[in-house]
């Protein structure tokens, strides 16, 4: 079941989330592009957090190799949770913090400078549409 738009983290928030992470697979601790870690949501038996103070409990940020494995060979609810607790609680409490702001609907910036995505640190790959 997907979460709901309100507590659902936006693109922004993901690629924080990424960065938190250091860009790495929280199950098989792969280095992966910023822009290819998927977020996958723990919501199977349990009710689906209200408050998005709890997300972080909720959610690994995953290869996409792992994210379709954990779904394919239906990963347990406690195997999940098993791997958020091996989360470093620094990073923990970043993406908690992360999460905890209220999402900011997208809005254009006043002035578009190109130039900026050439200082923008996160690996893009070619061809990759910004
Ligand atoms: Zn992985
Ligand atoms: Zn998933």
């Amino acid at each position: 079941m997907p979460l709901p738009a309100a507590i659902r983290p936006g693109p922004a928030e993901v690629k924080r989330i990424a960065r938190a992470v250091a860009n790495r697979c929280e199950l098989c601790g792969d280095e992966c592009p910023a822009c290819l870690l998927e977020i996958h949501f723990i919501t199977r038996g349990r009710a689906i957090p209200s408050r998005r103070e709890d997300l972080h409990r909720c959610i690994l940020a995953l290869c996409s190799r792992c994210h379709r494995d954990l779904h394919r060979y239906r990963c347990t609810l406690r195997d999940q949770q098993f791997l958020v607790s091996l989360r470093d609680p620094r990073v923990s409490r970043e993406v908690r913090r992360i999460l905890s702001s209220p999402p900011r609907p997208y809005s254009a910036p006043d002035t578009f400078d190109p130039g900026r995505f050439f200082l923008d640190p996160s690996p893009v790959p070619w061809g990759w549409v910004v």
